[in-house]
């Protein structure tokens, strides 16, 4: 039997995509690349094109096209270029690729994913905004029966992992994700205000892009990958539960009716749950060296503070709501970051600017085109309200 991936990678030259690349070519007997998506990274795409060899590459638009033509014209290798959403929609539904990982950031990642289980691949999911904006629509298309979803975010996998890779167990009671409470979890609230930047790009576990880094410093990280959990396993919000764990070495638990608890241990690196999602669980070697416990010593569990991160409760907010008030709280926490890493905004007003758009927004039924109009109303809010206060 050949059970060779041939994979269409969304987001390739960034931290999820070039990872997964490793493992592409530690792997060829079980991996091959198809496609590649990227934004603007073309002189990496270039080398990535050289490397792997892809049939289709996808950039953002006709300028970054043709950057990428430019920078490979006397090679001996030439795929075929596209752009734009119609450009990832192929590289995602080429009639080669089985399985698509996607890796893309924010709400970028949304449509591809319905793209690839409409037409029934498998989606491997890094991008966890996909089922914050579009989790109804996402669970309806696989209990449907098209395409399968394997999760890449390390909690999730993790969780996944202690469930015998499945994303749903008769015997689950309950989930504990783990949070590193990020780069402020010791930081006294009088201080929120005058964080910068940099600080909150400096995280103490985990080496990611700078959206999700800002998002580990505010929590909304955790709070997104509550509404994940929720759409992935199945369980309700207040069987999800977040423990803080500084070290990150433990990715996740979960909980069974009879009082058994399951966790996954490993050191704090991407490598392990992308190789388990590409490989199937194959428990091939990867570079992780396993933990060392009795240097480890111990381990320390923390609750959250949800005072000083409120990011935590607006997320378990818009699940409540549910319909379209995720996408808002995913659209309106994008567009807060971006003002914050532009220097325009105060650490603690990302959070601010969240709620007031979950407080503002009138919410719909899910629908591709209610969530498109959600994420858009939850931007121009921000922006609004920012221009309010200059
Ligand atoms: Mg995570």
């Amino acid at each position: 039997m050949n059970d060779q991936k041939s994979l269409a990678i969304l987001g390739s030259t960034g931290s999820i995509g070039t990872q997964a690349l490793d493992v592409v070519s530690r792997n060829p007997d079980r991996l091959r690349v198809v496609t590649l998506a990227a934004a603007t990274s073309v002189e990496l795409l270039a080398e990535q094109i050289r490397q792997h060899k892809p049939s289709l590459v996808s950039v953002r638009g006709p300028k970054e096209a043709g950057l990428l033509e430019s920078l490979i014209k006397d090679d001996s290798h030439q795929p075929e270029i596209v752009s734009g959403p119609a450009g990832l929609k192929r590289s995602v539904t080429h009639p080669d690729v089985t399985s698509v990982l996607n890796g893309l950031v924010g709400a970028s990642g949304f449509a591809p994913t319905l793209d690839g289980l409409g037409t029934g691949r498998e989606v491997l999911l890094a991008n966890k905004e996909s089922l914050v904006m579009a989790g109804d629509l996402i669970r309806d298309l696989l209990r449907s029966g098209s395409g399968s979803l394997i999760p890449v975010d390390s909690e999730h996998s993790a969780i996944f992992q202690c469930l015998g890779d499945r994303l749903e167990h008769p015997g689950l009671e309950k989930i504990i994700l783990t949070a590193s409470g990020g780069p402020f979890l010791n930081r006294p609230a009088e201080d929120f205000d005058s964080l910068t930047v940099e600080e909150a790009l400096s995280h103490p576990t985990w080496k990611m892009g700078p959206k999700i880094t800002i998002d580990s410093a505010t929590m909304m990280n955790k709070g997104l990958e509550i509404i994940e959990a929720h759409y992935l396993f199945g369980l309700p919000p207040e069987k999800i539960d977040v423990v803080i764990h500084p070290a990150s070495i433990v990715h996740s638990f979960v909980v069974f009716h009879d009082g058994s608890m399951l966790a996954q241990l490993s050191h704090p690196t991407m490598e392990v749950p992308i190789q388990y999602a590409l490989l199937g669980g194959s428990r091939r070697q990867t570079r992780v060296k396993p933990l060392d416990l009795a240097e480890l010593g111990k381990l320390e569990f923390l609750p959250p503070d949800s005072k000083r991160f409120p990011a935590l409760d607006l997320a378990r907010t818009a699940l409540k709501l549910g319909g379209t008030a995720t996408a808002v709280l995913n659209g309106s926490n994008e567009e807060a970051v971006s003002l914050f890493l532009d220097g325009k905004i105060r650490f603690p007003m990302i959070s601010e600017m969240v709620g007031s758009a979950l407080e503002a927004h009138e919410v719909k039924e899910s629908s591709e085109e209610a969530i498109i109009n959600a994420d858009r109303w939850a931007r121009e809010h921000v922006n609004a309200s920012f221009l309010s206060t200059i």
